[in-house]
């Protein structure tokens, strides 16, 4: 358990630390947006110069959508947090996931029926299974499988390990693949922001690290269960929440459903 403490205070240190940095950057990238925009509107459209300015845009506009991950991953408060249903959430993203992933990776999804609802951004949660999915189809280059699965679970069980949650009720996400898997150095770095075994310019070392502040911030845990050679299994818990309380605003530290 202390082990799991000092971890979480070292990830918000971190997410602290890379918020601040990512905000003071996004005003500089601002200001080479507008100014680029300016210094083009004054040369005029057909400028032998538009282009290399256009290319200080585009480089700028992909900078900022970096730290702009970096900032939903620094984010303490949730932001349109509403109680969504998981498996609705997943069908309409399902497509999506694959025509990302492509042909050669067989893909599935199971959802169970009548889940109760949780408490999160729809589009955050949304973007984290997207990332999953991403990291999935990376560490299968030669194909393979990918599968979804979205399950009540009421914790705590049998699950090895367990996570570190209140007791009572949760949604449980799981996102296995059949690639390369992870070793144990790789796996107790993975949530960490700039985090990356890919090669520069490939991974931005952000997508766990977000994956952890949005199901961290809805009261939920998140675990990686992956052995090199094997594959990796993503297991997202998010607390319950009754029926009663669906349209109440959601109290800061809720517990979930079932428990006192
Ligand atoms: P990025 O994908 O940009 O590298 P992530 O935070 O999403 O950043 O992932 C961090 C690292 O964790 C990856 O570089 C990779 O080494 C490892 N990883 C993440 N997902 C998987 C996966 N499904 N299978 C194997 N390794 C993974």
């Amino acid at each position: 358990f202390m082990r799991q403490l000092e971890e979480t205070e070292r990830l918000e240190a971190l997410g602290i630390l890379a918020g601040g940095v990512a905000h003071d950057f996004n005003n500089a990238l601002a200001t080479i947006l507008g100014t680029a925009a300016l210094v083009a509107e004054d040369l005029g459209p057909d400028h032998p110069s538009q282009p290399d300015i256009e290319r200080i845009r585009a480089s700028a506009q992909r900078s900022a959508d970096l730290t702009s991950q970096l900032l939903i991953f620094a984010r303490q408060e949730p932001r349109r947090a509403q109680a969504i249903d998981v498996a609705a959430a997943l069908r309409g993203i399902e497509d999506l996931i694959r025509r990302t992933i492509g042909e050669d990776i067989d893909f599935s999804c199971q959802l169970a029926d009548h889940l109760a609802p949780v408490r999160i951004d729809r589009s955050d949660l949304e973007q984290v299974i997207l990332n999953l999915a991403v990291n999935a189809r990376a560490a299968m280059p030669g194909g393979g499988s990918l599968r979804i699965s979205v399950g009540a679970v009421t914790l705590p069980d049998a699950a090895t390990p367990p996570p570190p949650l209140p007791a009572g009720r949760y949604v449980h996400i799981a996102v296995t693949d059949t690639g390369t898997g992870m070793s144990p150095e790789v796996i107790s770095h993975a949530f960490e922001p700039f985090f990356t075994t890919k090669p520069v310019g490939q991974g931005t070392g952000l997508g766990l690290a977000n994956a952890y502040g949005v199901v961290t911030q809805a009261n939920g845990h998140i675990t990686l269960d992956s052995e090199p050679g094997r594959g990796t299994t993503v297991n997202l818990y998010l607390p319950a929440i009754a029926a009663a309380d669906r349209d109440a605003p959601a109290p800061a530290g809720a517990a979930p459903e079932g428990h006192a």
